[in-house]
């Protein structure tokens, strides 16, 4: 359940009482950008690299955030404190007014929201079982994957409620064929002692991901190849697994009727990840 107290445009507000007008620009045209965050024992997971995604998708949009990162951050851990929460799940949305009922969101103003919800620590599923999407991805030119925006999630949502009995997620191919990403975390495949994971031309550029590329494959001595994968190639590896804020490092059990072994690499990340996200904070 949603915590009692939010942060909304610079002030702290009580969730119950926060409206929306539904002209808001946002809900009909899929203009609005998000972070999702987790605070472990009350440190905030990469809070830094969040706060920089969230100004990079803002400005995909043109939205203007009216507070640095570090009045964000203070916001983030002043409603961890104000609602006594310690493993929680952070969502810090930015999106348009209801100025303009029109898509252009002329005269439209940034609005700047937080709210929180405790959220147990490593409580990612053992394993997940998915099915490719019946919606494609389209290319590079038609999306602007570089952004975290809601309306990239209109295909989630929907490829996740098409999606046949027995699966818990979905996966997306391109139009070519290649591999993307989850409803919503990236994908890394294993390969003997290698990892291989699709570019993130048609894919989150996913926090996880860079951990897991720039801290722990250079740690456990594992080489990473960020390249196309083709779904003809998804017989060939030896373990996959996904990556995300929520869904930390999940095992794959199977794409379609592709099963994968448990594999002894995906589970000795996903530990060193665990450890990783319940270091204290050097601060
Ligand atoms: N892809 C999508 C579509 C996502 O929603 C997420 C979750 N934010 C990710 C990848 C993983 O990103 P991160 O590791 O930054 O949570």
């Amino acid at each position: 359940m949603i915590s009692d107290m939010s942060w909304a445009d610079g002030s702290f507000v009580r969730y119950d009482e926060m409206t929306l007008s539904p002209a808001t620009h946002s809900l009909s045209y899929g203009s609005s950008v998000f972070e999702g965050i987790r605070s472990y024992g009350g440190n905030i997971f990469k809070l830094d690299d969040h706060l920089d995604r969230l100004r990079r998708s803002a400005d995909v949009f043109g939205h203007t955030v009216p507070y640095s990162n570090a009045d964000l951050a203070d916001a983030c851990y002043e409603l961890l404190r104000v609602n006594e929460l310690s493993d929680a799940y952070l969502k810090c949305l930015v999106f348009y007014d209801d100025s303009d009922v029109s898509f252009r969101a002329q005269g439209c103003s940034s609005r700047v929201v937080v709210f929180a919800l405790p959220f147990p620590a490593n409580s990612a599923p053992a394993n997940y079982r998915l099915a490719t999407a019946m919606w494609r991805r389209a290319p590079a030119s038609c999306h602007p994957y570089q952004a975290k925006t809601s309306s990239t999630y209109a295909l989630s949502y929907l490829s996740y409620r098409q999606k046949a009995d027995g699966y818990d997620d979905v996966i997306f191919l391109s139009t070519t064929g290649t591999v993307c990403e989850s409803s919503g975390s990236n994908v890394f495949f294993i390969k003997g002692d290698a990892l291989l994971t699709p570019t993130t031309e048609l894919a989150l550029a996913g926090i996880t991901r860079k951990v897991i590329i720039d801290e722990l494959s250079p740690q456990l001595g594992v080489s990473v190849t960020e390249r196309n994968i083709s779904y003809a190639e998804l017989e060939s590896f030896d373990g996959a697994f996904l990556c995300g804020t929520a869904m930390e490092i999940t095992r794959i059990a199977c794409i379609d009727e592709i099963h994968y072994e448990a594999a002894p690499l995906a589970d000795v990340l996903a530990t060193e990840y665990q450890c990783l996200t319940n270091k204290k904070s050097a601060l």
